[in-house]
């Protein structure tokens, strides 16, 4: 079976192809970057409608694929910005019509679980999802994902994004703060936000920036906020762990591309006996092939729907979807 997915949720327009043992065989993808501040939703979707035909044809073209060889359409239904979505889910629907095949929702957090879970051949981990919009502690139990932790304001990514720009920096900040931290030497205190297993980040951003009014060195408030938003990330991650008797972890979003987080859960995970993995960062960020993928079993799971009854879901909750293929224990490829 070889199905083809469609991911819109944020910035990234992206397609990917893969086949039954989750071997991508093509994937192409183009992200919006606004021109100063932050995310807008219409003209990220305005983004996605000019890129995506193009972008199906370049997966295409590198899968070596004729569009009557692909089973299925997936598309991420949720959760994410609506307009996104819609941009996203018009092309899957034109494609499943067009071709005729089944159409497959798929929720955007599962599907970092299921590319992460079986990329790393781990059975049951937990995934830190640390991504611009999303900021989770997720693990399967009683035939759903469940959220055992999250950010109860940003998410990190977005987090990051705002403190880059408001440095004199420019979007995406995650990548140009991790460089400039490596320079950074003295660690400023800034507010730990650790609610059980929850975390919260706008203090810190309200600190970050009255240290730079005061005239700290950009690259030791850089050192700083990952020093500090990290340890959260570990330490909510690493309680969870114990809670749900859990000894592996799996990391996926943008942020979990991040060397020094990754450090950080890795010596945790290892500390506990335990492994983690982060998939390469091509399927760490959004990415077209972990809808595909995620498409693919719940295509096997009979979740294909028409096209009249497969609106966008903006504020999907990664508990409020089945996932009828872990349910009888068949985890993997
Ligand atoms: P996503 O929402 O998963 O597409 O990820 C996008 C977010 O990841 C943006 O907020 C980026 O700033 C952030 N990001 C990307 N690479 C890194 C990195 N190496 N370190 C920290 N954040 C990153
Ligand atoms: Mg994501």
């Amino acid at each position: 079976m070889i199905v083809l997915g469609v991911e819109s949720t944020a910035h990234t327009a992206s397609v990917g192809i893969v086949d039954e043992s989750a071997r991508v065989l093509g994937q192409a993808g183009d992200m919006y970057r606004p021109a100063a501040g932050g995310i807008h939703p219409r003209e990220a979707a305005n983004h996605h409608v000019e890129t995506l035909p193009g972008i199906v044809r370049a997966a295409l073209e590198a899968a070596h694929l004729r569009p009557s060889e692909v089973d299925a359409v997936a598309f991420a239904q949720g959760p994410g910005l609506g307009p996104c979505l819609r941009a996203g889910a018009t092309v899957a629907r034109t494609l499943a019509l067009l071709w005729e095949r089944p159409l497959v929702p798929v929720n955007h957090c599962v599907a970092h679980v299921e590319i992460a879970r079986v990329l790393s051949g781990l059975e049951d981990p937990m995934l830190l999802y640390a991504s611009g919009g999303n900021t989770q502690v997720i693990v399967y139990g009683a035939g759903r994902y469940r959220v055992l932790g999250e950010t109860l304001d940003v998410g990190i990514g977005n987090f990051l994004d705002k403190l880059w720009i408001a440095l004199g920096g420019t979007f995406p900040g995650g990548p140009a703060l991790e460089a400039e931290a490596r320079l950074g030497s003295e660690l400023l205190a800034l507010p730990y936000s650790v609610h059980g297993m929850d975390v919260a980040f706008s203090g810190m951003l309200t600190a970050a920036l009255a240290f730079h009014r005061d005239g700290a060195r950009r690259a030791d408030i850089a050192y700083s906020v990952e020093a500090t938003a990290y340890s959260m990330l570990t330490e909510i991650t690493e309680r969870a762990l114990a809670h749900r008797q859990r000894e592996e972890v799996v990391l996926g979003g943008g942020v979990a591309c991040n060397q020094r987080l990754q450090g950080m859960v890795r010596t945790m995970a290892e500390g506990r006996g335990g492994h983690s993995f982060a998939p390469p960062r091509s399927l760490c960020v959004d990415n077209g092939s972990m809808i595909a993928w995620t498409g693919l079993l719940g295509h096997r799971a009979g979740l294909a729907v028409p096209v009249e009854r497969s609106a966008v879901l903006p504020r999907q909750r990664t508990d409020q979807v089945p996932v009828p293929w872990r349910e009888n224990g068949a985890a993997t490829a």
